[in-house]
């Protein structure tokens, strides 16, 4: 048995047995298919997968291989290949277009040029007429550098246990796709991807991180009796016992998919919509009307109130068609409600959308990336405006506390706004001076840090002399430690992803550190690792 330590992406356990993907390509190998029959049959293979994919709501996939369908059109490559081009021919020319693409130090276009190497493997192996589609037997752990969207759609996902990615984001493709489907996921092996070999017997945990090689029965049967404690305990979490507690659980929304998969009988209001897949899953500005149709299709899903964030773009989420300048330091840039000032109109809109949907009336807007009083004011005064316009009440507004000045300042954003809701994502990439997607600075991006929960416990308590509302709605609402110190600092609203909801529900419920009332002094504590340790121990 041997354990790699890898970064948790997708929840759940897994089981399987190993295969590991590569797309290693030969060119010396014979050639079946001319290059214009190649890309004839891709093209229209693409076509088909794009219809399937969008008939299964797998829309980013699907929007990556209409990319590639635009590639393989371009008259640079086309032009200069014919009937007769080697492999060695047809290799040469996309890794030109690679370099190009590359050479314009630019993530956007560095990404473009994955997507054309990615692009003529799959060119290459269809020349030699070897099947592309990757066989994945029933109960595999899948392991891979990294998938790209022709990978994904070229396997059948449902046999897969688990997913093991040697680099990847948290946001990488694979990540998301690991996330829509329930796929338990790993990332981050780095070098240790070497000590992984096909067909060994491999356990995952996408909480942990944890890949253990050939594991032993004891850890098999621990591994299968945690899976039935999981089971048992979202059957056992009902609204009643959700309704008799002090608890407030509310679900993080982000995609058209988990609106679409959202199905449950207990959870019914929004903590955090990020209202910006509306934008990046669009090539243009979406219109009224598309914006009302999915408020109008939230307002079905869910009957209670739903926080819903405006758009919070810059940063590492991009959008080519808004006003936003190209900067040094994305993160620390116009990002969030900052570029309210040059893309009024877009936050207007959104704005009109709520008003003039179903969800109306449930709806509390939330501002990310508050820093300063003055980044309140403009969307004031904009809600407003277009409440008057529609004859309706304005909208409840409330800010997102992700930022340490924020924090800081939380008793004068009190007396401005009807709630606070912490963003511990952002809130500890800021503190620590840490990019929450860098997967090297994994030791400065806990938020159980002293400094990180000083400045949370200064909020709670902010909130709660004010009288308002205050809830977390980053990842650490839905870590067991996290949530049992949370709880401890006086939360009681937790917004969370839908499939965390009873786990942490179970561990408040039960928990010996909240029902003996330990006391937690936050200033008694150097690290996070010691304050974690303090939780467990009495607990
Ligand atoms: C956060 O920063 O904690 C948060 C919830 O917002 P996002 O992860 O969307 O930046
Ligand atoms: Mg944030």
């Amino acid at each position: 048995m041997e354990t790699i330590q890898s970064i948790g992406a997708s929840h759940g356990f897994g089981l399987g047995d190993l295969s590991i993907y590569t797309k290693e390509i030969d060119l010396e190998a014979k050639i079946v298919n001319n290059f214009q029959k190649t890309i004839e049959s891709i093209t229209k293979e693409f076509e088909s997968k794009v219809e399937t994919l969008k008939g299964e709501n797998r829309k980013i996939e699907a929007e990556v291989l209409e990319s590639y369908i635009v590639i393989l059109e371009d008259p640079e490559i086309n032009s200069n290949l014919s009937t007769n081009s080697t492999l060695e021919e047809v290799f040469t020319l996309f890794e030109e277009n690679a370099k190009q693409m590359e050479s314009l130090d630019d993530e956007y276009f560095a990404q473009r040029a994955e997507d054309i190497r990615s692009l003529c493997k799959d060119v290459i192996i269809s020349m030699q007429d070897a099947s592309s589609l990757f066989e994945l037997q029933e109960g595999t752990i899948l392991a891979a550098e990294d998938l790209t969207p022709t990978d994904t759609s070229n396997m059948d996902l449902n046999n897969i246990e688990g997913l093991i990615i040697k680099y990847g984001g948290l946001t990488s493709h694979a990540v998301i796709v690991a996330k829509n489907l329930g796929i338990p996921c790993v990332i981050g092996l780095n070098d240790n991807f070497t000590r992984l070999k096909n067909g060994q017997k491999v356990l995952i945990n996408g909480e942990n991180g944890e890949v253990i090689i050939n594991p032993d029965t004891n850890r098999i049967d621990e591994l299968q009796k945690k899976i039935k404690e999981q089971e048992a305990l979202v059957l056992s979490f009902t609204k009643k016992k959700l309704e008799d507690s002090d608890l407030d659980l509310r679900v993080n929304i982000g995609s058209n998919e988990e609106i679409d998969q959202f199905n449950s009988e207990v959870l019914e209001s929004i903590g955090l919509f990020r209202s910006e897949f509306i934008f990046l899953d669009s090539k243009e500005p979406p219109s009224l009307d598309q914006q009302i149709s999915v408020n109008n299709k939230l307002s079905k899903k869910f009957s209670g109130t739903v926080i819903y964030r405006l758009l919070d773009v810059g940063g590492d989420k991009q959008v080519e068609y808004l006003n936003i300048n190209k900067e040094e330091n994305p993160f620390l840039g116009v990002r969030g409600i900052r570029l309210i000032e040059s893309n009024e109109n877009v936050f207007s809109s959104q704005l009109e959308s709520i008003f003039k949907s179903d969800l109306y009336s449930r709806v509390k807007v939330m501002l990310p990336m508050v820093s300063t009083l003055e980044d309140l004011y403009t969307t004031r005064r904009l809600i407003k405006e277009i409440a008057e316009k529609e004859g309706k009440e304005p909208l409840p507004m409330g800010v997102m506390i992700e930022t340490p000045s924020a924090a800081l300042i939380a008793e004068k954003l009190a007396d401005n706004v009807d709630f606070f809701s912490i963003g511990s994502n952002d809130l500890t990439m800021y503190t620590l001076a840490a990019d929450r997607g860098n997967v090297e600075l994994r030791k400065y991006q806990d938020p159980l840090h002293p400094s990180v929960l000083k400045l949370i416990n200064n909020v709670i308590s902010t909130g709660t002399n004010k009288g308002i509302e205050v809830s977390v709605c980053g990842e650490m609402a839905s870590d067991s430690i996290a949530s049992i110190i949370l709880y401890s600092l006086g939360l009681r609203v937790f917004s969370l992803s839908p499939s965390s909801a009873a786990l942490i529900f179970h561990t408040l419920s039960d928990s010996k550190f909240i029902r003996n009332k330990t006391p937690l002094n936050i200033d008694e504590f150097a690290h996070a690792e010691e304050i974690r340790e303090y939780v467990n121990e009495n607990n």
